[in-house]
């Protein structure tokens, strides 16, 4: 359980900026404790505890960068053809045991170790050979071709900082320098339940005006993606003793609970007054769309993040608030970026000022460069569109309605997951 400082929560307000909503809770954030050695592979999408330090040099030894000659560039005539005797062959893996002499080549492979007294390396393709000799052409330099020990990264150097996620890269990396074992922070640990009398889990039947429970399975899918220890504490009514159950069990074992649904008008009285006597939460209006109700705050320790019921506000908000709120509590740093492109936009948007949109969109290449096109109903309930999308358009507060034509800026799904 982390023991971060209550976060710098605002009292309810009537409209947040998603700007300063997204600062009140990041700056409240600081990293979980607690940490493992895992074997290389297991780190996969974990984060790094501690910098990892290069053991040795990288590349180890002055190697060749190509196929060719390794020669020696005092010995090449500086606008002739020089003829030297191949003296024997260095492979990768495989080093040329000898010193080269004055007047000697020997012929190396690709990443194989520089031979002693060599400094250049020609390319096999510009080379002939007659016999045992290789002939050189003019215009050759010291250094060329040659990778230096130590070029990629100098023994004693951080090969990966603490904070680094571990990707593709950073495995192969790792292992290129022999290292079986890394530390990195424990899982985080998530707790997450949908509230709602409507809401039914697959595989029970539905009864009038039920509905299926969808945001379970979005904030499965989000979540997975970041390798949290999950708890699905399944649907819970919209009863007040069976919600502070999950409160209080959900408290007690994650470092963070995401709720869906019971933060809109209406809904909220009683969840309010229950998220207030059990922890420190407030109730935000953000100048969002999808996505305007959302509850904020701690529980003890624990974080927690009361989404909106609709499914898109909840992908919407999860992406724009959660996401790196969580990747800030795993430990990563410094926080991704999250680029905003500038696309043209072949649809129509309404809009009205006042909230920041974020449209569901596929962005696409054609004559002209990038065209972004919404992808249908809009509703923060329809998941189709949502599925069908890229990437969101996002349309900043001030912004009215937009006509086709128009530059647009655009936030990919790329990265989000
Ligand atoms: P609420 O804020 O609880 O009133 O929820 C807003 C809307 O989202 C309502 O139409 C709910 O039926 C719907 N909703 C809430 N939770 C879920 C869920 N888990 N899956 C699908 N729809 C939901
Ligand atoms: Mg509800």
């Amino acid at each position: 359980m982390q023991a971060n400082p209550a976060p710098a929560l605002k009292p309810d307000r009537q409209s947040l900026s998603v700007d300063d909503a997204r600062r009140a809770i990041l700056d409240g954030i600081t990293p979980i404790e607690g940490w493992c050695s895992v074997p290389v592979r297991t780190g996969l999408g974990r984060v790094l505890a501690e910098d990892v330090i290069a053991p040795f040099n990288v590349p180890a030894h002055d190697n060749s960068a190509m196929d060719g000659y390794a020669v020696r560039a005092a010995d090449l005539l500086e606008d002739a053809e020089t003829r030297l005797g191949v003296v024997g062959t260095a492979l990768a893996g495989v080093p040329f045991s000898g010193l080269i002499g004055k007047g000697q080549a020997v012929r190396v492979m690709t990443g194989a170790v520089l031979p002693r007294g060599a400094d250049c390396v020609v390319v096999q393709e510009i080379t002939r050979t007659e016999n045992s000799e290789v002939i050189i052409p003019a215009g050759q330099r010291s250094g060329q071709n040659i990778r230096r020990a130590g070029e990629d990264l100098a023994q004693g150097a951080v090969a990966l900082p603490s904070g680094k996620r571990l990707g593709p890269a950073e495995l192969g990396l790792i292992a290129s320098l022999g290292i079986a074992e890394v530390k990195v922070r424990r899982r985080l640990r998530v707790a997450f339940f949908s509230t709602g009398d409507e809401i039914a889990s697959i595989g029970s039947p539905l009864a009038p005006g039920q509905i299926y429970d969808s945001n379970r399975y979005i904030l499965f899918g989000v979540l997975s993606h970041l390798d949290c220890e999950l708890l699905d504490m399944g649907v819970i009514p919209d009863q007040p003793a069976a919600l502070e159950k999950a409160l209080v069990d959900a408290a007690a074992s994650a470092d963070v609970i995401l709720t869906s649904g019971g933060v809109s008008v209406g809904e909220a009285d009683f969840i309010k007054a229950l998220l207030q006597k059990l922890g420190d939460v407030a109730f935000w209006k953000i100048n969002i769309k999808p996505g305007r109700p959302m509850a904020f705050g701690k529980i003890g320790t624990t974080l927690l993040f009361g989404l909106p019921g609709n499914p898109v506000a909840v992908m919407v908000t999860y992406y724009q608030f959660v996401l790196d709120a969580l990747l800030k509590l795993m430990g990563v740093a410094p926080l991704p970026e999250r680029p905003l492109l500038e696309a043209e936009c072949t649809g129509h948007i309404r809009k009205q000022p006042g909230r920041r949109e974020f449209i569901r969109a596929s962005l696409h290449r054609s004559e002209g460069g990038w065209k972004v096109e919404p992808t249908g109903a809009q509703g923060s309930g329809v998941l189709r569109s949502m599925s069908e999308a890229n990437c969101f358009i996002v349309l900043p507060e001030s912004s009215a309605n937009v006509a086709p034509g128009s530059a647009v800026q655009v936030q990919l799904f790329e990265g989000f997951s």
